[in-house]
């Protein structure tokens, strides 16, 4: 466990049942966990990506403190997707949870199971939109840019937009 409380970045999203219940479980878990959220987004309802015909996600940005290590923090992920649910039928199978580290401080990690900075994360507008919104003056650690820059170049045309319950599509 690091010595010292690091501050990170993650993406949460869901497109199966009942989409804001999975993500305020999501962040209640990741709270009991250690992963304690100083920065949450707005909800953003996002139009899924390189995933065929499937439900809209709604997805949101969190900043968190933990003294979870980067390889504590992706099993913490990995067990409350599960105790909330999921499973992987088939890739990129619809959801009722994900969860993403896109940054963990200024750490850069690849390992066969762990990629640090998260490597799609400057592909996508659905992880961009929300970020930008709590940290658009971070740095990603290794492109060297911030994260308004990055949103501002990113080719992903997909529909993200706030979120409000009730509202025709
Ligand atoms: P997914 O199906 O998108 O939830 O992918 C989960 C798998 O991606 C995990 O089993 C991890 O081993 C791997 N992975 C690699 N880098 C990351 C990351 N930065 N955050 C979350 N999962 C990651």
């Amino acid at each position: 466990m690091p010595e010292r409380v690091c501050l990170v970045y993650i993406s949460a999203g869901s497109n199966l049942g009942d989409r804001r219940a999975h993500l305020e479980q999501g962040l209640r878990a990741l709270g009991d966990s250690g992963v304690v959220p100083t920065r949450i987004s707005s909800v953003f309802e996002t139009e899924p990506v390189d995933a065929g015909s499937q439900p809209w996600f709604l997805n949101i940005a969190l900043e968190a403190k933990t003294q979870l290590s980067p390889g504590a923090l992706l099993e913490r992920c990995l067990a409350i997707e599960l105790e909330d649910g999921r499973f992987r039928p088939y890739p990129n199978a619809p959801r009722t949870l994900d969860l993403d580290i896109l940054l963990y401080g200024d750490w850069i990690i690849q390992t066969p199971r762990l990629t640090i900075p998260h490597p799609r994360m400057v592909t996508r507008r659905f992880v961009l939109e929300p970020l930008a919104e709590i940290a658009p003056d971070l740095c990603h650690p290794v492109l060297k840019k911030t994260i308004r820059a990055l949103l501002a170049a990113c080719p992903d045309s997909s529909a993200v937009r706030l979120y409000s319950p009730g509202e025709p599509r």
